[in-house]
């Protein structure tokens, strides 16, 4: 039976495992299906602490991992399927096999949210990505027009990258101003090959009959005019969702699928608890994912101290 079981492997899941593993708890580290978490697919990270000359973010992920192995954390490749926390142990099926855990660290973080527009799905790796920083240098995106979608930091940033290779960015956003922090505004807006379109939004992604991204079509919300734009690529960047699906019914979670904390790093069912961004609507960071990990080990160590007493 496992001390720990950590469900995650971003920023919150390595701290968490760096924590308890310094706590002598052996813990285990359920990578999930996109190992390192969002920050991977992030290119240079400028605002995390310790890295005057900013970090990339795969790098830094690599980092944090090897950190906490070096205290004895282990990683495994398992992809969490099913838990049961009504009963202690806890049970978690990972790949089809069975793990017993005494406390469990949910730190399964976020991911990006779709438009839900027609052709956006059909055409999901033909045109249309959630990553600037995987697909950009793709060849059937050099030097042709090319479409981001948002007003946040992920989109102001997948248009600088895009920059690189397409011939002009195009920035829809459905507001007039940017929700980006200043410093990502500024350059996105002051870099020429970048061309924000205000006011509209993408209402659906053509050409699904040629089965590749070839335009999209605009509706600008205040004039509710339509429009065309040609473009050999899509890159949504309208924010994230928190990976909560499969502790519904077993933990609780807000509206939109955010867990809840109840005392610290505690959730409401005892043993369990979380950090990062599948608990964080407001912050978001991978500074405060990391912390956010570092309160749920330390919790999570008071708990097995306390139970053991
Ligand atoms: P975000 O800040 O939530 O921004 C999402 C953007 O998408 C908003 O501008 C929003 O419009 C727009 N949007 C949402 N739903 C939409 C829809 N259905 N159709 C059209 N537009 C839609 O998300 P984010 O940019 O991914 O950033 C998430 C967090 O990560 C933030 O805390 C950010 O600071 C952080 N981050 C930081 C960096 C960095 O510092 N280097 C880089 C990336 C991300 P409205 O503005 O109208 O709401």
């Amino acid at each position: 039976m496992e001390k720990v079981v950590i469900i995650g492997s971003g920023c919150a899941g390595w701290t968490a495992a760096l924590y308890t593993a310094r706590a002598n708890l052996s813990p285990l580290v359920l990578t999930g299906k996109h190992p390192g978490g969002l920050l991977t697919t992030t290119s240079i990270v400028e605002n995390f602490p310790g890295f005057p000359e900013g970090v990339d973010g795969f790098e830094l992920m690599t980092r944090m991992q090897k950190q906490a192995e070096r205290f004895g954390a282990r990683a495994s490749f398992g992809l969490v399927e099913k838990v049961d926390f009504s009963r202690r142990p806890f049970l978690l099926t990972v790949d089809g096999e069975k793990v017993e855990a005494e406390t469990v660290i949910i730190a399964t973080g976020a991911s990006h949210k779709h438009l839900g527009v027609p052709g956006e799905d059909l055409l999901e790796t033909k045109g249309v990505t959630y990553c600037a920083t995987c697909d950009g240098a793709l060849p059937a995106f050099r030097n042709q027009p090319l479409v981001v979608i948002g007003g946040g930091d992920s989109a102001c940033e997948e248009a600088m990258y895009l920059t690189r290779f397409g011939s002009v960015v195009h920035l829809v956003h459905r507001r007039d101003t940017l929700r980006a922090s200043k410093i990502m505004a500024d350059r996105a807006l002051s870099n020429p090959k970048i061309k924000p379109i205000w006011d509209s939004t993408v209402t659906e992604v053509l050409d699904v009959k040629q089965d590749k991204v070839t335009a999209v079509k605009l509706k600008n919300l205040k004039t509710g005019a339509e429009s065309v734009l040609s473009c050999a690529g899509v890159f949504v960047a309208i924010g994230h969702g928190p990976n909560t699906e499969i502790f519904k019914g077993q933990i609780e979670t807000g509206e939109h699928g955010y867990i809840i904390p109840k005392k610290g790093a505690m959730t409401n069912v005892p043993g369990v608890f979380v950090a990062g961004d599948c608990a964080d609507d407001v912050y978001r960071q991978a500074i405060t994912a990391a912390g956010a990990g570092c309160a749920a080990a330390i919790d999570a160590e008071r708990f097995l101290a306390a139970e053991n007493q």
